[in-house]
């Protein structure tokens, strides 16, 4: 890989004991994530604001901040006013980000020229599908990640409603999930138009990376023949990136992107996520954090009852993606009744 040469370590006076409301010093191996540009940089402010105030002031666990050009020092310093956890910046290198020298540019052009005839957001976009093929493949290897094992993924502009009084990546970790979310729903077909074709044929070819107590039912009503379209809102992440180092993530990944569908489709890394979750995990290491409140417009996740209390959520209750008919949270739910 390319040298990051932006990466920097701020925060010297860091102690992770200090304002951990059990002082167990019983910690994960966790970090944030978040990928950005430099124009991102108030929703950026924003996100983590609300990550720090509801939850990681009292955790400190280490950001950690990704871009395909160097950030601006600008940005690197207002970023760091935001809390008191270690941040680190880091470069992408070009062979994580931009689109392959194999990927035939013409075919790709008439796939984004389709797609933006059909109106798909973001159809005819390249730096959307490189994000979205990083985000698939190659966040995870970033020399910056290469010490965690947990990871919670941030947007700009996204919102946390609540107070979370426990940490996540233990809860994840005692409870040996791999994947979680708090949105699930439909993807737009035309930008996925083979990859369930793709996914059966790397079934068929790889069987022995399926697991036996899978969540085939929450991707497909037909025991695997047509893609239902569920997946999980990728914006929102907490996960083992072991599951992405592990030799089944890799090889799916490497047999996706020889099919060139992230260019010559738009292959989004939520569908990609959430199918290698639903069928190389078992269903229960996958997670629904009911209690965190969440948005990433135009949905958002408000938790009610005894949640919405213990969590001070500054939600509408009745505001909640859960049950909307565009939701797949009810095809996950049935996965275990
Ligand atoms: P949406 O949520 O699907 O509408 O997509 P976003 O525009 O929010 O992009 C998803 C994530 O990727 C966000 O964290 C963006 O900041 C980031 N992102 C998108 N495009 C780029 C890009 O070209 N460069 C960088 N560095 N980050 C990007
Ligand atoms: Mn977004």
């Amino acid at each position: 890989g390319e040298k990051a040469s932006n990466d920097i370590i701020s925060t010297p006076n860091y102690n992770p004991l200090q304002t951990y409301p059990n002082a167990t010093g019983h910690r994960a191996n966790a970090t944030f994530v978040l990928l950005a540009r430099n124009s991102d940089l108030v929703g950026v402010l924003n996100s983590m604001q609300s990550a720090e105030d509801r939850f990681n002031r009292y955790y400190n666990y280490p950001w950690v901040l990704l871009n395909e050009e160097p950030f601006t020092e600008e940005f690197k310093e207002r970023v760091s006013v935001l809390t008191r956890a270690p941040i680190s910046f880091g470069l992408i290198p070009k062979e994580h980000w931009f689109q392959p020298d194999w990927i035939d540019e013409e075919r790709a052009r008439a796939g984004r020229q389709k797609m933006m005839a059909q109106r798909i957001i973001y159809g005819g976009s390249v730096s959307y599908r490189n994000m979205c093929r990083f985000n698939s493949g190659f966040f995870f290897r970033h020399e910056l990640l290469q010490p965690y094992r947990y990871y919670w993924r941030v947007e700009p502009d996204v919102r946390f409603f609540c107070d979370l009084n426990y940490d996540p990546f233990l809860y994840m970790q005692e409870h040996e999930k791999v994947y979680s979310f708090t949105i699930s729903l439909f993807e737009w077909e035309p930008t996925i138009p083979t990859l369930w074709q793709t996914v059966k044929d790397f079934m068929a070819e790889y069987p022995q990376y399926v697991e036996n107590h899978n969540a085939m039912d929450f991707l497909s009503n037909d025991g695997g023949r047509s893609y239902n379209l569920c997946h999980f809102w990728s914006n929102f992440e907490i996960a083992d990136m072991d599951f992405w180092r592990s030799e089944a993530y890799t090889t799916f990944f490497e047999y996706l992107e020889l099919k060139g569908g992230f260019y010559y489709e738009r292959w989004g890394d939520a569908p990609v996520h959430s199918i290698a979750a639903a069928l190389f995990a078992r269903r229960d290491q996958i997670h629904f954090f009911r209690d965190i409140g969440y948005r990433h417009d135009p949905f958002q996740h408000c938790p009610s009852g005894d949640q919405w209390k213990q969590g001070r959520c500054a939600c509408d209750q009745t505001d909640t993606f859960d049950y909307t008919p565009n939701s797949c949270l009810k095809k996950f739910e049935q996965l275990f009744s």
